[in-house]
């Protein structure tokens, strides 16, 4: 936690108020504060400390507020000179309220995109993919540069994969091409799980499915598609492997990293992974995917998605993967609520 050290943070005296007021559940900490308090370094990747408005009450208050904006703990000084108070509340998740743009600084970019190559998150790594294809589409360079440092990867294929295509074999197509592409990415182990393609559920035997799969292997790291797909498949892989963390955390000592990928679309974003060098090895593995790059040009708008990745990156970066991972306070809410906290990040 954040050592305030002897120079206590002072309301401003235009407005601020009293600091000891009590914080209600759903008050929204807007950063940043201009002209008053200080932001550290992040000492975890996605929170900020500094002194917050907030845009409600007009009140600033310390605290430690995460990507999501949303107050993690609160640092709140007393009324009496020298006495400070630090006290963790529980996220303030619920009622968000949305102030008016009118009264609020927008969030810089830095917020929105990074801007700078991360390192690999740890391993070893675990994927839920909804369909064999989406691993490599979506995080096949990262995959490749995974296995070249030597991080354990394993993939789990969530459905069979009957509706990609007109064939009749289509499954076992999709199988072989699946362990194809494993080999070619290195991976540790492939699991086809057979749940009914466009029918994947969000239910509680998923989730307890994945939940078992992940005390299994034991990941450092759990990456799922962004909540922002297109594919209903997909979106409701994300939920079920939300679930499935929230489950292991409760159940297990386990704590892996939640991260989500991107598939076919743009989703908010917090870290980058550099596969300019990886690009060309991304792309064979893609072509092992023939059944569904006749369907459509999937490995060129994947490479224009991966492209279009490097906007905010070093020219010498040619080609990026983007994520989001979340912190381990964000999975006390459902993916569907924290979804909407991720789009505010844009206000
Ligand atoms: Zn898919």
């Amino acid at each position: 936690m954040y050592d305030w050290g002897q120079e206590q943070p002072q309301p401003p005296s235009d407005g601020g108020g009293e600091l000891s007021e009590k914080i209600l559940p759903g008050e929204v900490f807007k950063q940043p504060v201009v002209g008053h308090g200080r932001e550290q370094p992040l000492a975890q990747q996605g929170e900020k400390h500094g002194l917050f408005r907030n845009y409600w009450s007009g009140r600033y208050i310390p605290a430690s507020v995460g990507l999501s904006g949303c107050v993690l703990e609160t640092h709140l000084t007393t009324n009496r000179p020298g006495k400070a108070k630090t006290h963790a509340t529980e996220p303030l998740y619920s009622g968000l309220r949305i102030p008016s743009l009118s009264i609020m600084p927008l969030n810089p970019e830095q917020i929105l995109v990074p801007f700078a190559p991360a390192a690999l998150p740890p391993g070893p790594w675990l994927v839920f993919a909804p369909h064999a294809d989406d691993e490599t589409f979506g995080m096949g360079g990262s995959l490749l540069k995974a296995s070249k440092q030597g991080v354990e990867t394993h993939v789990i294929v969530l459905t069979d994969g009957a509706l990609g295509g007109e064939r009749d074999d289509l499954v076992q197509i999709r199988r072989q091409e699946a362990e194809a592409a494993a080999q070619l990415l290195g991976l540790t182990s492939l699991e086809c799980w057979s749940e009914p393609d466009r029918g994947l559920e969000q239910s509680a035997g998923l989730s307890n499915r994945i939940a078992e799969a992940i005390i299994r292997l034991a990941p450092a790291s759990v990456f799922f598609p962004g909540p922002m797909e297109i594919h209903p498949d997909h979106r409701a892989a994300g939920f079920a492997v939300w679930e499935g963390l929230q489950q292991v955390y409760q159940q297990s000592r386990i704590r892996p990293l939640a991260i989500a990928y991107e598939i076919s679309v743009q989703n908010p974003i917090n870290f980058c992974i550099d596969i300019t060098g990886e690009k060309a090895g991304k792309e064979a593995v893609m072509a092992v995917y023939a059944s569904q790059n006749s369907e459509n040009n999937y490995p060129e708008l994947v490479i224009a998605l991966n492209k279009t990745r490097t906007l905010s990156l070093a020219p010498t970066v040619e080609y990026a993967e983007g994520f989001f991972q979340f912190s381990e306070k964000d999975l006390g809410i459902p993916l569907r609520e924290m979804t909407h906290h991720m789009i505010n990040l844009y206000q």
